[in-house]
């Protein structure tokens, strides 16, 4: 039978973050010797009191069914986090937990949008955003950020875009892939362009919150008075507890759209993973400082990473301020021919790195913006100094 899939997976993407993953896992399986740099994914074991609430979980036999939106301790849990680290107050019936940060973010846009609405993305963006918003049949609008600009988009920018078919502002910050965090003061003036234009929501994905190495401490933009009852704040344990599969993400949302998105869920999941959820309410709980020791090793590696490209021809840097990622310019490499593969974009280039340094990456493409690759330092410091050898010996 000829295969005759919708026209809806067929215009779709492939996840590039996952695609690139998975054929890194490929050559390896072959016996190549690949760094994988290519995937969001922290490389430390989950902390142990984490384990050990889940092991209770199954000793206990919370092997039901939950409630749809998630088990009400963990969403008290998730009541206290938001009070405790962003100063935002929600009550359990504004939160949903949900089949990771994805999940939340696909409900979101499912229970927002409707056709034709367009949906404001400063570019550079995560991956899946362009493409869950295209799925809810809304319009993606990117605005194009630069370098110089440390990839965040201004007042000025925003108010450029906003149409009288604008119905939201989607970003996440700190910036997965370019590690930018936008600060208390950007945020205020993103705010107040956003007085004169109350149809839009704003959908902010906070899930490196945690991962800041700047003295200015992450700021939620529904923490600012204006914003907070047309926000979705996102969040969820991937990276901050490194729980990347156990798929847990949450939203804190106006109660209208925490609704909505429950309501798709119990057609959809029925809701999250009964252990996992028991685990994170540890997980949370917990002081924040349990988890330092892992932001440390990401700031050092983030300088390592730093120093070693610094010194390679042709990659141009700004400082992340979060995540764990860089987002290298390699434009100076386009139009040039390096070991006999002649260069035009960020795909080329990935694809050049792939083939004769054996290091995985991710074009900037993917992320909408051509003149970049995504490099995730969550590797070991060791690793990493490998990678840039690699690296740089390929290019030069
Ligand atoms: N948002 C951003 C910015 C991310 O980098 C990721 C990484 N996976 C997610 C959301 C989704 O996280 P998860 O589904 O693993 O909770
Ligand atoms: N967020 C991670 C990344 O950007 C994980 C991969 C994914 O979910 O797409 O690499």
């Amino acid at each position: 039978m000829s295969s005759n899939v919708s026209s809806r997976i067929q215009n779709m993407e492939t996840s590039a973050t996952l695609a690139m993953a998975a054929k890194a896992r490929e050559l390896k399986t072959q016996g190549i010797d690949i760094i994988g740099l290519s995937l969001g994914e922290p490389d430390f074991n989950i902390p142990d009191f984490i384990k050990e609430a889940a092991k209770k979980a199954i000793d206990e036999n919370y092997s039901s069914y939950t409630a749809v939106d998630g088990y009400t301790e963990l969403k008290v849990a998730i009541a206290h986090k938001f009070k405790r680290d962003n100063l935002l107050n929600y009550t359990p019936n504004q939160i949903v937990v949900s089949t990771g940060a994805k999940q939340s973010l696909y409900n979101v846009a499912m229970a927002v949008l409707n056709p034709g609405d367009e949906v404001i993305l400063p570019a550079p963006y995560w991956v899946s955003y362009r493409d869950i918003v295209k799925l809810a049949e809304g319009v993606p609008v990117e605005v194009s950020t630069s370098i110089e600009a440390d990839f965040k988009m201004t007042a000025a920018q925003l108010e450029q875009a906003i149409t009288p078919k604008t119905k939201m502002l989607w970003f996440s910050s700190p910036c997965n892939p370019s590690g930018s965090f936008y600060h208390k003061s950007e945020l205020e003036a993103i705010a107040e362009v956003l007085k004169a234009h109350p149809q839009i929501i704003v959908v902010s994905d906070e899930i490196y919150e945690h991962i800041n190495f700047s003295n200015n401490g992450h700021c939620s933009i529904a923490s600012i008075d204006s914003m907070y009852d047309r926000t979705v704040t996102v969040n969820g344990v991937s990276k901050a507890f490194a729980m990347t599969g156990w798929r847990i993400g949450y939203i804190g949302a106006p109660e209208w759209i925490a609704k909505a998105c429950t309501k798709l869920q119990g057609q959809v999941t029925s809701g999250a993973n009964s252990i996992a959820q028991r685990a994170v309410i540890e997980a949370l709980m917990a002081p924040v400082e349990r988890i330092q020791y892992m932001v440390d090793a990401f700031k050092n590696r983030r300088d390592l990473v730093l120093k070693l490209l610094g010194q390679i021809e042709g990659f141009k840097l700004n400082v992340p301020e979060g995540a764990f990622y860089v987002f290298p310019d390699i434009s100076y490499y386009f139009g040039k021919t390096l070991k006999g593969m002649h260069i035009t974009n960020a795909s080329d280039f990935a694809l050049f790195l792939l083939e004769h340094a054996q290091v995985a990456t991710v074009s900037g493409e993917a992320f909408g913006d051509e003149n970049c690759i995504r490099i995730s330092y969550a590797a070991s410091e060791e690793i990493l100094a490998e990678a840039i050898h690699r690296i740089s010996k390929a290019v030069s």
